[in-house]
């Protein structure tokens, strides 16, 4: 038996040396570059033959937080990994990385490439490890683009050489490589480009001329007209036509104005597929006039055709909404009397939300709403309901640009929620509507109007850098968006009161049109005394009834303020943290006290004045 059984054991083993020889060989890191640390946290470029290149995140210390990967993950890939968390060392594909990420990685693992004369230039550094797709995927965003990179370059035989310079089109790069965007208005000084090195077949940007486009005067809808839109079709489709005025570039005055985009990864998409489309050259070298064309499918509704399907039901639903607004009665609140404002600030616990230039929002929003709950039950008849409750500042304002990020906030159900609990960000969130509409029956019960409820969510955005200022999410009766009902069915909301008192709630398409239009008109008079107060509101579109994340995602209504029941409820994006300006408010004291009054001001007026 010993011998039969000794030769199997050494065949087998020997097997299993070969396959673990030959998953090494492929699996083998071909090289680890060191990219930086933040924090505690480490960051790695590894460039292997077999997964090309990838971020690894290694903690020095503790643990690689879920708030230490937002750096560098993309909105999507947020959602993704966000189970991961936290983790002694994590490896991210570079397909799941913002853009941002992606240069950072790429130019540490590549020092020699750099855009120069027109063109992205690459060193091949690391044999096998790079391909032709490879290139594609990592500089366009696509490795099918490999065909043209091998048609610029000259290049026939698909292996790439040690040490060679490879081209890459400037019209395929993703816009992380592109040269920095230079506002339009300032010329810009210094020698005249040189001609690029080698003979490269530029597709030259060629304008559609506008004026045989004719849109008919009654296809413009006012906002259209505002902007002096025009209409179009080729064999790409249906477009319209904007024309850059003064100091206006790609990102923020087409793609953030007309699409409605905010984000940076879904900004930044667009802008590739605008530039695509348009055949532009040069996104930093765009003439004043330059007419560019935006494909139909991507316009908010406002900007489309008045004849067209989607227009028109924007349109009626708009109608329907602040009709069903006016159909209701407010009564007059004078000091806002008998008024019930629930408050509730985002995040909190171990969810820090968006963390950008110093501020993040759970403490600094808290802090708002302590500011605001002071004026109010100071300085007028209303009264405060608070979903949250950090134990430590308990309801005091903080006089201070730095706050101390604690973890001992909770929501403030029956038995109290810990926001530091692995669930913050599921049971977490939803059990704070469910908090509010226990509340809100629980008033109602007592004989105050439905209408004297209001429900605010107070946040701050993570969009675009240059994205500023505030902007108010409304709940949305559209009929795409509607749902008549929702229940969470977790076993993990059984142990609270709201949720066992009452799990289901049914919503009907009338009572959220009164939501929409009440809480737009809210909306409304909050932005106009914030601009009044000289505090930053977002330019193109202040009040919003649905979110876009990427391109392909579809829009979505917070479900804070989908799902609560309060006829006036909102959800407020306090500024863009993103943005220096608008973080370096947010952490001034002085800021956050002017907007709690702005706040309370806007309720009053809202309410029939003082
Ligand atoms: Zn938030």
């Amino acid at each position: 038996m010993g011998g039969a059984g000794e030769r199997n054991q050494s065949m087998a083993s020997r097997k299993t040396f070969l396959i673990c020889f030959l998953l090494f060989s492929i699996a083998a890191t071909a090289a680890t570059r060191f990219v930086e640390q933040r924090g505690k946290v480490r960051a790695y470029a590894l460039i292997s033959r077999s997964r090309g290149i990838r971020l690894q995140l290694v903690a020095v210390q503790g643990r690689v937080k879920f708030s230490d990967s937002l750096h560098w993950l993309s909105e999507r890939s947020q959602r993704k990994l966000r189970r991961k968390f936290p983790t002694r060392k994590i490896t991210i594909s570079y397909g799941s990385l913002n853009s941002r990420a992606k240069k950072i990685l790429m130019n540490k693992a590549f020092p020699k490439d750099s855009f120069r004369r027109g063109v992205y230039r690459h060193k091949v550094v690391y044999r096998g490890a790079e391909t032709f797709w490879r290139l594609g995927e990592w500089f366009t965003g696509n490795g099918a683009n490999y065909r043209a990179i091998m048609k610029m370059n000259r290049i026939k035989s698909s292996t790439l050489k040690l040490g060679a310079w490879i081209s890459i089109p400037k019209q395929l790069l993703l816009p992380a490589f592109l040269p920095q965007e230079r506002p339009l208005s300032k010329p810009v000084l210094g020698k005249p480009k040189p001609e690029p090195l080698q003979p490269v077949s530029r597709t030259t940007a060629n304008p559609v001329p506008v004026s045989k486009l004719g849109s008919k005067i009654t296809e413009l809808s006012p906002d259209a007209k505002r902007f002096h839109l025009k209409y179009g079709k080729d064999k790409e489709g249906a477009y319209a036509v904007y024309r850059l005025a003064k100091g206006e570039a790609l990102y923020s005055s087409v793609v953030v104005r007309f699409t409605g985009r905010l984000d940076a990864d879904a900004v930044h998409e667009l802008v590739r597929i605008i530039v695509k489309r348009n055949k532009i050259p040069d996104v930093t070298d765009m003439k004043v006039g330059y007419p560019v064309k935006i494909p139909m499918e991507y316009l908010l509704p406002e900007f489309l055709p008045r004849t067209t399907k989607a227009f028109k039901e924007y349109q009626e639903e708009l109608k329907e909404t602040e009709k069903a607004a006016q159909e209701t009665r407010i009564g007059t609140a004078t000091h806002l009397n008998g008024v019930y404002l629930i408050l509730d600030s985002g995040h909190g616990g171990r969810d820090t939300g968006a963390k950008y230039n110093g501020a993040w929002e759970d403490d600094y929003m808290y802090d708002i709403i302590c500011r605001i709950k002071r004026i109010i039950e100071k300085e007028t008849k209303g009264h405060v309901l608070p979903t949250t409750f950090d134990k430590s500042s308990r309801y005091t304002p903080i006089d201070k640009k730095n706050l101390h990020m604690d973890r001992d906030e909770y929501l403030r159900t029956t038995p109290m929620f810990p926001l530091n609990s692995k669930y913050v960000t599921s049971v977490g969130v939803h059990l704070r509507w469910y908090f509010a509409n226990y509340q809100y029956e629980r008033l109602k019960k007592t004989g105050v109007p439905g209408t004297n409820i209001v429900f605010i969510s107070f946040h701050s955005d993570a969009l675009y850098h240059k994205v500023t200022g505030t902007m108010v999410y409304i709940p949305s009766a559209s009929r795409k968006l509607f749902r008549s009902h929702v229940m969470m069915k977790s076993g993990k909301y059984k142990p609270y009161l709201e949720y066992r008192s009452h799990p289901m709630y049914k919503f009907s398409r009338k009572k959220v049109q009164v939501a929409e239009g009440l809480s737009r008109k809210f909306a409304r008079v909050l932005i106009a005394q914030l601009k009044a107060k000289g505090i930053p509101t977002h330019k193109e579109k202040a009040i919003r009834s649905y979110i876009f994340r990427s391109r392909r995602s579809r829009p979505f209504v917070p479900a804070v303020v989908r799902y609560s029941k309060m006829p006036l409820r909102c959800l407020i994006e306090v500024a863009n943290l993103k943005n220096k300006g608008d973080a370096a408010n947010v952490r001034d004291p002085k800021f956050r006290e002017k907007y709690a009054h702005a706040f309370v001001q806007a309720l009053i007026q809202f309410y029939g004045g003082s």
